[in-house]
């Protein structure tokens, strides 16, 4: 069984003062520098939303969401404590795309064009441990591709923060019926 470590949104505006700031992100970030420093052996891939100014999911535009993770700028930067984990190669963007709603990971691409899941496989992972931001959206959508392509999926709940806390409880059940284990 070989594991990888998958962070998904751990970035400024999904984080305490950002556009978007989710409940916990704080906590979730310092729980997930932790996790990664008790797995030293373990790669780790980080999912990063990555919008144009225009992005489908803006308010302006039509979207739910405030303009947030705009490329270029601070509010689309990995949290700085998670910065000496980072290789490039092993960064995925994900809403890219203007017209392109993308909440999944699983289709993210590294800057050469390779998508998350191929690296995956190529690194010859079978078992991920996900954790990130938010929940109900992007980690929800992730662990459920993840599960559908037949990875095992262990969520720790520490390392989640979430847009809404009733619907992060309503999520946790939600993900353990798809398949994933959640470690309280
Ligand atoms: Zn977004």
């Amino acid at each position: 069984m070989e594991k990888a470590i998958v962070v998904i949104d751990e970035i400024y505006d999904f984080i305490s003062g950002g556009s978007l700031a989710c409940e916990h992100s704080e906590e979730a970030v310092a729980a997930t520098k932790a996790l990664i420093e008790n797995n030293k052996r373990l790669p780790v891939l980080f999912v990063c939303d990555h919008h144009p100014e225009n992005h489908c999911s803006f308010a302006a535009q039509g979207g739910p969401w405030p303009p947030h993770c705009v490329a270029g700028t601070r509010g689309g930067d990995i949290h700085d404590d998670l910065l000496p984990f980072v290789q490039e190669e092993l960064v995925f963007y994900k809403g890219c795309n203007p017209a392109e709603e993308q909440y999944s990971g699983f289709d993210g691409r590294n800057a050469a064009g390779q998508s998350l899941a191929e690296v995956l496989e190529t690194l010859g992972i079978d078992s991920v441990i996900l954790v990130g931001i938010a929940t109900e959206y992007c980690v929800f959508n992730s662990a459920r591709d993840l599960l559908k392509a037949g990875f095992k999926v262990t969520i720790p709940e520490d390392c989640l923060a979430w847009v809404d806390r009733d619907g992060h409880l309503k999520t946790l059940p939600e993900l353990t019926a798809l398949g994933a284990r959640i470690q309280k």
